[in-house]
């Protein structure tokens, strides 16, 4: 496995001590910037029968053919049970049989628990295949729970021989502070567009530089974008949003976004759910707040014209406390009843903030 070009930097650094690395690596950094990806690299790396030194893994050997092939049998991944290539098997019965058990099994599935990292105990007790290293990628490190966490805990405090635990964190602060102290952190800086655009130029993306800040700088993320066909969704729910105070009808709005909802559980259309088009309301509320306070646009380059429009006449104030609204609707927009309801009050929050923009109604000489 190759590392992006963004990560180049950092492989390099690391190669240089592949020799000695601790039994304990935390990699962090952003969401859709490829760590999974790194930390498989290093999996690999680390397995390799023949290279050596600074060099990547060779491809070649057995034990990277089982690595990319069916699996290497010193290699172990501990992912959330929702995250694993098995599609969550909440969609079709969900509204007939609803109910606190279901809503359980669906928390704990996005959790990495005890029992699976028992399973990494059993397996680092186990000599490893032909003496060499046995290696336990964990992805995000956050998804454990206490438990799950403090039992890797544990471990690290009496790591085991040849035992390499490589953990991927895309949110540092919700580890365990001790679970932290026991890593050599490796932070991935933000990927460089440099790099990261022409790569995206090269996956067939046009657009690419747009995309990319439509990601938050984030170049996976900016590829399921264009692949899910959410690109254009997010266009018109950015002109929607920016037609919107200039009387703009948000029960339209909402119908219209309504559908988007549910058509998402349709894997022929582009998934854009609930907490997705919060996310998006986030991203045009931190634009609009970055402007109101001087600063750029992030998010939403296409649309800087209507952002700064809308910044300049609306309150910093005010959208500084719409934006904390919306952090907490996003908490509960994955499990909300009724979606119509959800994205018409967001909507008409989103109007009162821009309230001093509504005014005077836009009204046309006839
Ligand atoms: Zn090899």
């Amino acid at each position: 496995m190759n590392v992006f070009p963004w990560q180049n930097a950092r492989w390099q650094e690391i190669a240089l001590r592949f020799d000695r690395l601790p039994h304990a690596i935390l990699i962090s950094g952003a969401p859709g910037s490829g760590l999974l990806q790194f930390a498989q690299a290093l999996a690999q790396r680390l397995l390799c029968e023949t290279a050596s030194g600074t060099a990547p893994a060779c491809e070649r050997c057995p034990a990277c053919l089982w690595f990319n092939g069916h699996g290497h049998p010193d290699y172990l991944m501990l992912r959330p049970p929702a995250d694993m290539d098995a599609p969550e098997l909440e969609d079709a019965s969900e509204e007939s049989e609803g109910g606190t058990d279901k809503t359980e099994r669906k928390a704990l599935s996005r959790q990495i628990l005890i029992d699976q990292v028992r399973t990494a105990s059993d397996f680092m007790s186990v000599g490893a295949h032909q003496g060499g290293r046995r290696v336990v990628l964990i992805e995000p490190a956050e998804a454990m729970n206490v438990q799950a966490a403090n039992a890797l805990l544990k471990m690290l405090e009496e790591p085991p021989p040849h035992g390499v635990f490589l953990l991927v964190s895309y949110s540092v602060r919700r580890l365990l502070p001790t679970l932290r102290s026991r890593c050599r952190i490796i932070a991935m800086p933000k990927p460089d567009p440099a790099a990261a655009i022409p790569w995206l130029e090269a996956q067939g993306l046009s657009d690419a530089a747009l995309l990319l800040a439509a990601a938050g700088g984030a170049p996976l993320r900016a590829v399921e974008f264009a692949r899910g066909g959410q690109g254009e969704r997010r266009r018109d729910f950015a002109r929607g949003l920016a037609r919107l105070p200039q009387g703009g009808d948000p029960l339209e709005l909402a119908a219209q976004w309504q559908t988007w909802v549910a058509d998402s559980k349709n894997p022929q259309v582009a998934r854009v759910d609930l907490p997705l088009i919060v996310n998006w309301m986030q991203e045009w509320a931190a634009d609009l707040g970055a402007l109101a306070l001087g600063g750029s646009v992030r998010f939403f380059p296409e649309q800087a014209a209507d952002l700064r429009r809308l910044a300049e006449s609306g309150n910093s104030a005010r959208i500084g406390a719409w934006y904390n609204d919306l952090c907490r609707m996003r908490g509960v927009s994955g499990h909300t009843l009724n979606a119509r309801l959800f994205i018409e009050d967001m909507l008409l929050r989103y109007l009162r903030s821009m309230a001093r923009a509504a005014q005077p109604p836009a009204r046309r000489p006839a």
